[in-house]
């Protein structure tokens, strides 16, 4: 049975006030989640409100995961942060490929690769995030896509290794657009992500491994996204930012 999962990602948002705010509120509403321990609830400030917000939700279950992170441990890395700063300041998750640093920043799956594998080995969770553009789903590619992002994000790791990843299918034209993709639509993807990590590792992974959806999730759709065999969380983006919608998203997967 997979304990499902609710991650907020703050992106490029928030500040020095209102980040430790809005944890506060999240950590006061989500209360009997976290009692209950029945939802994972994450969040994924920007890097330098980790430690404010890793401050604010001590008292809580509430985890925090980085939006990023660099594959060396240390060194002359301008502007890089290691997994073990991260450990160091009370992070437990990293996310890694996010659609966001693919597309806009550019980064490549073998960098991406190597980031999931410093995360494991230096004692970070990663959050996976796999997905298709547009154009790509135009030109039935989307499988094509999201295998390639999981076969080479996931090289070289072992399955005992890859059991402390989380995946997130986020199709890029979902992101940040209002449009989600219809539940029949998710699950199918995750369902092949789950038959694809079967073979690519064993069926106890695939079974146990957590599969997130992302893209426009929010309240109203929710508990449908969430109601699919295969979905087990969300990771939510524009959601995440209001307390009230985030809180009731973890309503819903309790
Ligand atoms: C995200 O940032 O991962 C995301 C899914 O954003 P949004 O919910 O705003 O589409």
């Amino acid at each position: 049975m997979r304990k499902p999962f609710v991650a907020g990602n703050w992106k490029m948002n928030t500040d020095s006030y209102t980040s430790v705010e809005l944890a506060e509120r999240i950590a006061s509403g989500a209360m009997e989640a976290a009692a209950s321990g029945s939802v994972t609830v994450v969040v994924c400030p920007p890097f330098v409100y980790l430690q404010s917000v890793t401050k604010a939700l001590s008292a809580s279950s509430i985890g925090v995961g980085a939006q990023d992170v660099y594959y060396e441990p240390k060194g002359a890395f301008t502007g890089e942060i290691s997994p073990s700063m991260l450990k160091d300041i009370g992070c437990t998750y990293c996310l890694c490929g996010h659609s966001e640093r693919r597309h806009v920043i550019g980064e490549t799956d073998e960098l991406i690769n190597k980031k999931v594998t410093a995360s494991i080995v230096g004692g970070l969770l990663p959050i996976l995030c796999v997905g298709e553009l547009l154009s790509e789903r135009e030109a039935s590619q989307t499988n094509v896509v999201v295998t390639r992002h999981l076969k080479n994000g996931l090289a070289g790791l072992s399955a005992e290794k890859v059991s402390a990843v989380t995946i997130a299918y986020e199709p890029v034209w979902a992101i940040g657009t209002g449009l989600t993709a219809t539940p029949q639509q998710a699950q199918e993807v995750h369902n092949f992500i789950r038959k694809l990590l079967g073979q690519m590792y064993n069926d106890q992974l695939a079974e146990e491994i957590r599969i997130l959806y992302g893209g426009s999730a929010k309240p109203n759709n929710a508990a449908e996204l969430m109601g699919q065999p295969d979905i087990d969380g969300l990771l939510v983006g524009g959601a995440s930012l209001k307390a009230d919608d985030f809180l009731a998203i973890i309503q819903t997967a309790m």
